[in-house]
């Protein structure tokens, strides 16, 4: 369940931030070869996020991102392709097969059926385009515990928090961390007899996060999060026993909505993290 492969690329990003004079001499070589697609990682970006829509149907979702995943989409060119490339014979077949999907994509009469599994082939293709030239591939784990950030809304629709959403796909467990504000805010404690609902409207499922225990709630970092009562750290099923089995699978996704007393993330495709 705890995720501990360090990538090169987050190796060198800890080595540069914790030892930045022990690693000066070090760091020429390694930064050499680190490959900077600024073109593709947008690409990317953009397309996990469409590719979510389609696996979970909403239509009308894709149709309004398609201009934005189109205009990156163009932006990927030969010309980018960066010099220090890992496989450049690779990058160059891939590249073909992401133009033509673009082409593909970009047709004006596309009925619904053809528009998602176009965009379903999308985001496979610019996983082996980044394989290919020698990124990491890190956009599914954006938070600081390796899980997904989603900001969090009052009742007039405010953002007042973000939560940090993690499902493990091995257990089906899921993590989440709540902080107040913006990405980066300090941690939203709530009394620890609070509970968290977070429902699969298209499933007709709901399921119920709670702390772990009412000691020190650790997170899987074994971190304590309980202070002066209140924690910010919320699980399922935990000790629960509750069935977690249709959670599992690094293929799941489904459109699900997190609330707790007047809050809520308003409904986002929920996927398992990426070991
Ligand atoms: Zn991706
Ligand atoms: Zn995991």
């Amino acid at each position: 369940m705890k995720f501990f492969g360090l990538s090169a690329w987050s190796s060198i990003a800890v080595c540069l931030s914790l030892f930045t004079s022990s690693c000066k001499q070090a760091s020429e070589e390694p930064l050499a070869t680190v490959v900077e697609w600024p073109e593709l990682t947008n690409l990317d970006k953009i397309a996990y996020r469409v590719d979510g829509f389609a696996r979970t149907g909403d239509t009308s979702a894709i149709r309004e991102s398609l201009p934005a995943l189109l205009e990156a989409g163009r932006a990927v060119t030969a010309a980018t392709v960066p010099d220090n490339t890992a496989q450049p014979k690779q990058v160059d077949t891939m590249l073909a097969d992401l133009v033509n999907l673009i082409d593909g994509l970009s047709s004006e009469e596309l009925d619904s059926e053809s528009l998602s599994s176009l965009v379903l082939g999308l985001h496979p293709v610019i996983e082996k385009l980044i394989e290919a030239a020698g990124m990491p591939h890190l956009h599914g784990n954006e938070g600081p515990h390796d899980g997904f950030l989603h900001p969090v809304f009052n009742a007039a629709g405010e953002q007042i928090g973000t939560a940090e959403i993690k499902l493990h796909d091995d257990a089906g467990d899921l993590e989440v961390w709540l902080t107040r504000g913006g990405h980066g805010g300090e941690p939203w404690r709530l009394p620890i007899d609070s509970t968290l609902n977070l429902a699969f409207p298209d499933l007709e499922k709901t399921v119920t996060l709670a702390v772990r225990d009412r000691v020190d709630n650790k997170d899987e970092s074994g971190a304590t999060t309980i202070f002066e009562g209140a924690t910010s750290y919320f699980v399922f099923p935990g000790e629960t026993g509750a069935d977690a089995t249709w959670l599992q699978g690094a293929e799941f996704a489904a459109k699900a909505e997190l609330r707790f007393q007047d809050a809520t993330t308003g409904t986002f495709a929920l996927y398992p993290h990426v070991h």
